[in-house]
């Protein structure tokens, strides 16, 4: 490693979707395009739900086109309307509170707790006020909220409890598979996401009574006799979609055991690099590991997180500030903080300046992985002993 040169000619990405069995996917999409049933709970679709619900210990799934709509949908059907408030972390991937936004509910960022990453309850606690009308919590990154507070505070206030899930399947909470806590949880199955269906998601959930109402809903309010019970959106699944949902399903033990070599790896590797830490899946759970987060101790690495970013980019490791700045920080709800955040976040504000996603996923290997190490170990080796000013690497 020299100078100038790039560790990397071909990028390294975060998210870079993970393919399944292809000659599944296209057996799949010929049987859907053989049937002439694209769309509309499909049989591909039905299948999908069975899987996802079975690896939730669910009693209903329902697929939607997203996990945005799929939270739309669900806040819909626990009576989250207009003007209520929502309360929910700001640090997380701007699609929930957006999803709520969109929906003219109005998301009040609650800060998190160091450990988790999740939001920190008594913070939640504090901001429920007349107005609020449900809380929606984040497993960020894998990591199971607060589950039993949560839910023993939700319960308390007679408000809804939902659980924005898009990182989390696989995951468990006390042993429990996520996806059977609070009134409904949501899954991404977005192609960024460990399991993919191209774009997708899902709501997850044992209440009948909002199962029924999600599935009408995200079918413009069609109930399966085909009357309309009420309003709703399109947020259909596709049997193309499914298609590839399943097939990634079912290789999903495989992408996750790729995904925790690489975490291991990565944890191995950088476990003495001063000022570089790699955030901690949840103790005693089983986790999909689909991100490797490390936080950046400027004072103690020499380098802050950006600077450390620029020189990965340089390098062709595509690094991502997952997820900076926090949402409250970000239009539209940064214009408006008496509505969106009356109080300071401090824990989220110093995380968000921290925190550095880096690539893994089937794409990453070993021989990735010691490459996006050594950089980092140089640039800080290099950053610490004021021989460059982190941005120039010397030769190894
Ligand atoms: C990806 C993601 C979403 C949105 O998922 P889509 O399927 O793209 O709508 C929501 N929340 C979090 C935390 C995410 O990472």
């Amino acid at each position: 490693m020299t100078g100038g040169a790039r560790v990397f000619d071909e990028p390294l990405h975060v998210g870079r979707p993970n393919v399944g069995d292809r000659a599944r996917l296209r057996e799949r999409i010929d049987g859907a395009l053989d049937r002439l049933w694209f769309t509309n709970n499909g049989p591909l679709v039905r299948e999908f739900e069975e899987r996802v619900a079975e690896l939730a210990g669910t009693r209903h799934c329902v697929a939607v086109s997203n996990a945005t709509t799929g939270i739309q949908v669900a806040a819909k059907a626990v009576g989250i309307g207009i003007g209520d408030e929502v309360i929910v972390p700001s640090f997380t991937w701007v699609a929930t509170p957006h999803a709520l936004d969109w929906i003219g509910a109005v998301p009040v960022f609650c800060d998190v707790d160091e450990a988790t990453g999740t939001a920190d309850v008594a913070h939640v606690e504090k901001l429920i006020g007349p107005r609020t009308r449900g809380i929606l919590g984040v497993h960020v990154f894998g990591h199971p909220c607060r589950i039993d507070e949560l839910t023993a505070l939700a319960d308390r206030h007679g408000i809804p409890l939902l659980f924005d899930a898009a990182h989390a399947l696989g995951c468990t909470y006390r042993g429990k598979p996520i996806g059977g806590f609070g009134a409904a949880e949501i899954f991404s199955f977005q192609a960024t996401k460990f399991v993919n269906s191209f774009e997708g998601g899902a709501i997850v959930t044992d209440d009948d009574e909002l199962a029924d109402r999600a599935r009408a809903m995200r079918h413009q309010g069609l109930n399966p006799d085909h009357e309309i019970t009420g309003s709703g959106t399109v947020a259909r699944m596709h049997e193309i979609s499914a298609a590839m949902g399943l097939t990634s399903l079912e290789a999903a033990d495989t992408f996750t055991e790729v995904n925790r070599r690489n975490h291991r790896l990565y944890e191995e590797e950088l476990s003495d690099v001063p000022g570089i830490r790699v955030r901690r899946q949840a103790a005693g759970e089983l986790t999909n590991c689909q991100y490797v987060v490390i936080e950046v101790d400027a004072p103690r690495a020499g380098l802050d997180r950006d600077t450390l970013n620029s020189v990965l980019h340089r390098h062709n490791v595509l690094a991502r500030p997952y997820f900076s700045p926090g949402c409250h920080d970000s239009e539209p709800y940064r214009s408006d903080p008496a509505r969106h955040a009356p109080d300071p976040l401090p824990r989220t504000e110093a995380l968000t300046r921290r925190v550095l996603s880096l690539p893994t996923g089937m794409a990453v290997g070993p021989a990735e992985v010691a490459g996006v190490c050594a950089v980092i170990r140089e640039a800080v080796s290099a950053a610490r002993s004021g021989a460059a000013d982190g941005i120039l690497i010397p030769t190894a």
